[in-house]
Formats: structure tokens, C-alpha cells, sequence
């Protein structure tokens, strides 16, 4: 059954002219193979797109865009649907270009530290294909042995390493983009003669931009060289105000971590029944904080963060011992979503932003919200980067918990936004938090994104309802007053 809410129905002409693009097996449109399709990790809304294609090349795409703009029919990028804000979500249908198959490192310039590789190529298999000779990719969504380098560059993802390393767009040099017209343009430095491009950064002004303005097809990664050494802490806390407060203490004495993430009891007491890492299940609240860089300097910061740990009130510091005790400890945190089943059938991530000061007070505004619900919330989040996910427990079969789990949701945003902070720290804005945009943003602020968006892409077809409040394809463009140029 499709989502019949929807625009023109794919017709059998157009199925046929898509597999004769991209062959037989590379377009789904039976019902119960467009189901794995219908939403992405933002379960709590879903809609059937009319069509998946699934191209192997950059022309592929070329074409299959083309044909669907002869029958005017929206388009919906999609890597390996793992976004948190539905923003893959094919509201009102729409044809699919999931780019699962184009997933190959094309090549790799070890002498500039540079990766050419395909949008759905996924973001661990970067870090692996390269590790041997010293260098990683450094943004690390915890969904990095799944998501896909095109989807990172759509939401700008970071990861527990962004505090150190900042998020996708300090590690993409340039991209091929296609846009909605058919046309494939690329942005930014160019793969072959390394060539930067001067003028207007429009490889920045397009990462971020949730698939509205094309489909990434290839990326030009940038290679960072692997730290000498580690130093990989696990500080014990009776609460999370003590924790919260060690964050923002370690930054003000002037020390960047290379992560600090923190866990909460709830989440503490999922992860270790599932992965065994050895937690401590009575403590308040866990941090994680790694120092990487030069093996000189390491030792005098780890004596600091240990002194600040303690002057707040932590229980103990333990330091993993080996590469191993690292890697589990890391892997314990990553899969900590995962663990979540152990707690509830379902949940939803928010992914708020505060000041790193703001901590303590926004930690107790989610308990007292948990309280006022009736649902647990748990809490696993890039603490250094003030960027919190609590994790809203509930059970979609009954639709008070939904409602409830929705309005603590909210509750939270509109408190990140109050305390000065975003209602999107990386997940974006998909169909999620499409109406907290007015909130965040002017009339005037709204409209000028919407022309921008109208210069890559003048019918809004691409990944239409997502990010503007309201956000209907015919009203998409039609800006409430002329922006001057
Ligand atoms: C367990 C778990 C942990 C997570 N942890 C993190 C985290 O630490 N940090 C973080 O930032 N995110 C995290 N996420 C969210 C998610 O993984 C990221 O947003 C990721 O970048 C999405 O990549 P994807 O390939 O799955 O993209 P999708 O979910 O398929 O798509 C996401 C968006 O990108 C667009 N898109 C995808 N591919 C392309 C393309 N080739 N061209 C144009 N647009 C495209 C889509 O239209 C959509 O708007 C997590 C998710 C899960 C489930």
C-alpha cells in the first residue's frame, strides 16, 4: 500500500525507463520491498515512497533524476537511513535514490593525506582502508560502521571526537553534487588536479543541507595523521551535576580532550547488560575523556583531569590499560542506542544543544521533565560539545506514551533554544524539528534559506518537506518578500 497523501503515482512507463537506467534489480516498487524504506531511525512517523532506485554510478543518477523530472516527481537522497529526524522520510512519496551500491573508495593520495570515494561508501570503511599507514577519517558519528560518508556530508555529522576535530565540513574538501535539474556540478577542491575553487564556498553552503539541494554522488575526504598516543579515562560520579560540572571545568582550564561523552545510570545499566564492559551500575554518572596528540604532554593533562575529577567529587578515575580496554570501552559507548532495547520497545532521540555551562541545569530540567511525563529518559551524549541526547522511552502501541513522549521531546528543545543553545547539535532538522526552525529562526532568517535552497533547486523536488516550518512543496517556494541580491 502506498502513503496515497502523495504526489503522482510511478506509473509502469516510468518503473520500466528507470530499469532500463539502472537495470532490473536496482528499482523496488513492490509493496513489501519498499517497507525496509519507509522511515529511517526517527520511527515515529513513516510514509512509503512510490519507487527505490538504486544507481551504481554518478550517471545513473543523472539519468534517473532527469526522467523523474519529466513527470515532475519529488526525489529522496538516502545513504543508509540511519538519521535520527526522519530525514529521509518520503513525505507525500516521492521516488527513492538510496546509494547503497556506489560504496567504493575510488582512490587514495596518501602524499596529500586526501580519499576520493563514493557518497555511499560507509564512514568506518574510511578510517580501515587507511589505518595501516597511520592516517583516519576523523568524524565518528556513533553510527560510523553503518552511515554513509553522502548522508554524513547531508547532515554535517559529528561524533565523540568532534571536540577535538570538528564535524563533517572540516574534513571535506569538495564533492560532485547532482543537481535537481539533472546537471552534475562539483564543489569545492577538485579531486584530479587538487585545484581549490575561489569565490563563494558552496562545498560549505551544501553540507548540511539535508538532501534538499541534490544528491552527493562522490566525496573528497580529508586525511588526518593518527595520534601518537592515548589516554582513555573513565571518571565515576555520584551525579550528573558532578560530571557535567567536571566538563565544563576541564575546558575552562584550558584543556581540549579529544571526547568527553557522557553516560547517565539508566544507560550505564543497558550497556553493560548487553556489551559486559565492566561499569560501574550504582554510579550517577559515567565520563569518558580521551587526550590524544603527542605522547610528551599527555601524562601532565591526565594528572590535571584526574585533580579536576576529584575536586569534584568523582568516586575514581580508571585508565584503560591496553589498545583493547580502549576499543571495548569505545565500542561499549558507540552501541549504547543499541542497548536501548533492553529498557524499551521503542525511543526517540532528541538532540539538543546547550552552552557547556548550561549542563547541570539542563540535566535536571530532563528529570524533572521524565518526572512530569511518566517516561524514562535516559541520557548518552558528546557532553564536551554541550550537545545532549536524551532518549525518551516509550511504547508506540500505546498512543498516550507517544503523545507523551513527543511533548517531553519538545519540552527539552524548547529549553535547549531558552538556555541560549539549538534544537540540532548534528541529527538535523529532517521532518522532526522542521516547525522548531521558526522558533530558532526569523521570518526574514526562513525566507533567505528558502531562496538559497531555489538556486540549486527551483521546483523543490529534492527531499521536500523537511526543514521549513509548515513545510508544503508549493509553498517551499514562495518566499514572503523579495531578498535583495
Ligand atoms: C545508533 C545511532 C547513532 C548515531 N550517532 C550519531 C552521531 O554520533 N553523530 C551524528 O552526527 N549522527 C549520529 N546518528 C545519526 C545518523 O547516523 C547521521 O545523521 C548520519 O550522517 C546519517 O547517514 P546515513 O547514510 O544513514 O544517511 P540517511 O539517514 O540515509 O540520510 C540522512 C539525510 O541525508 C540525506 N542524504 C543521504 N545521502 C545523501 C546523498 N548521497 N546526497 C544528498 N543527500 C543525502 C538524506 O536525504 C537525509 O536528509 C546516529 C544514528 C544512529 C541510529
Amino acid at each position: 500500500m502506498f502513503d496515497q497523501t502523495l504526489g503522482p503515482p510511478v506509473l509502469p512507463p516510468l518503473l520500466n525507463d528507470l530499469r532500463a537506467i539502472v537495470g532490473l534489480d536496482g528499482v523496488l516498487s513492490n509493496p513489501e520491498e519498499l517497507l525496509v524504506y519507509e522511515c529511517d531511525a526517527y520511527t515515529l512517523e513513516k510514509h512509503l515512497p512510490n519507487a527505490v532506485v538504486l544507481p551504481r554510478s554518478t550517471e545513473e543518477v543523472v539519468s534517473v533524476i532527469k526522467r523523474c523530472g519529466m513527470e515532475n516527481l519529488p526525489i529522496i537522497p538516502r545513504g543508509a537511513g540511519t538519521s535520527l529526524s526522519g530525514g529521509v522520510l518520503a513525505v507525500g512519496g516521492g521516488v527513492m535514490i538510496a546509494l547503497t551500491r556506489m560504496n567504493k573508495i575510488l582512490s587514495v593520495d596518501y602524499r596529500n593525506r586526501r580519499a576520493l570515494v563514493e557518497a555511499g561508501c560507509v564512514n568506518a570503511w574510511v578510517t580501515n582502508a587507511v589505518k595501516s599507514k597511520g592516517l583516519f577519517y576523523a568524524p565518528d558519528p556513533s553510527s560510523q560502521s553503518a552511515c554513509t560518508i553522502g548522508g554524513n556530508v547531508a547532515t554535517n555529522s559529528g561524533g565523540p571526537h568532534t571536540l577535538k576535530y570538528g564535524v563533517t565540513t572540516n574534513h571535506v574538501l569538495g564533492f560532485e553534487l547532482v543537481l535537481a535539474s539533472g546537471e552534475a556540478v562539483w564543489l569545492g577542491t577538485k579531486p584530479d588536479t587538487g585545484e581549490d575553487v575561489d569565490g563563494y564556498d558552496l562545498r560549505g553552503v551544501v553540507v548540511g543541507s539535508e538532501g534538499m539541494f541534490g544528491v552527493v554522488t562522490r566525496v573528497l575526504v580529508r586525511l588526518e595523521r593518527a595520534p601518537k598516543a592515548f589516554k582513555t579515562m573513565l571518571g565515576v560520579f555520584e551525579t550528573v551535576d558532578a560530571a557535567s560540572q567536571t566538563v565544563s571545568d576541564i575546558i575552562s582550564a584550558g584543556i581540549v580532550p579529544g571526547a568527553m561523552e557522557m553516560m547517565d545510570q539508566l544507560i550505564t545499566q543497558a550497556v553493560e547488560a548487553a556489551y559486559k564492559f565492566g561499569f560501574p551500575l550504582d554510579a550517577g554518572a559515567l565520563l569518558i575523556i580521551e587526550l590524544d596528540g603527542l605522547a610528551a604532554g599527555i601524562p601532565r593533562q591526565t594528572e590535571r583531569i584526574i585533580e579536576i575529577c576529584k575536586k569534584n567529587g568523582s568516586r575514581e578515575v580508571r585508565i584503560a590499560k591496553s589498545d583493547e580496554e580502549r576499543a571495548l570501552l569505545w565500542k561499549s559507548r558507540k552501541r549504547a542506542f543499541g542497548a536501548i532495547g533492553r529498557l524499551s520497545p521503542n525511543y526517540l532521540t532528541q538532540d539538543g544543544v546547550v552552552p557547556r555551562s548550561k549542563l547541570p541545569e539542563i540535566m535536571r530540567f530532563i528529570i524533572e521533565t521524565s518526572e512530569k511525563v511518566g517516561l524514562r529518559i535516559p541520557n548518552v551524549f558528546h557532553a564536551g560539545d554541550g550537545n545532549i541526547h536524551p532518549l525518551v522511552l516509550y511504547d508506540e502501541r500505546d498512543p498516550d506514551q507517544v503523545r507523551r513522549a513527543v511533548e517531553a521531546g519538545n519540552a527539552i528543545l524548547e529549553k535547549c533554544v531558552e538556555l541560549g543553545g539549538s534544537v540540532t547539535g548534528e541529527h538535523g532538522i529532517g521532518v522532526e524539528k522542521a516547525d522548531f526552525m521558526a522558533k530558532q529562526f526569523s521570518t526574514d532568517d526562513l525566507d533567505a534559506m528558502r531562496t538559497l535552497r531555489r538556486v540549486f533547486d527551483p521546483d523543490s523536488r529534492c527531499n521536500p518537506h523537511k526543514m521549513f516550518p509548515g513545510s508544503k512543496r508549493c509553498s517551499d517556494f514562495a518566499p514572503k518578500k523579495q531578498i535583495a541580491a
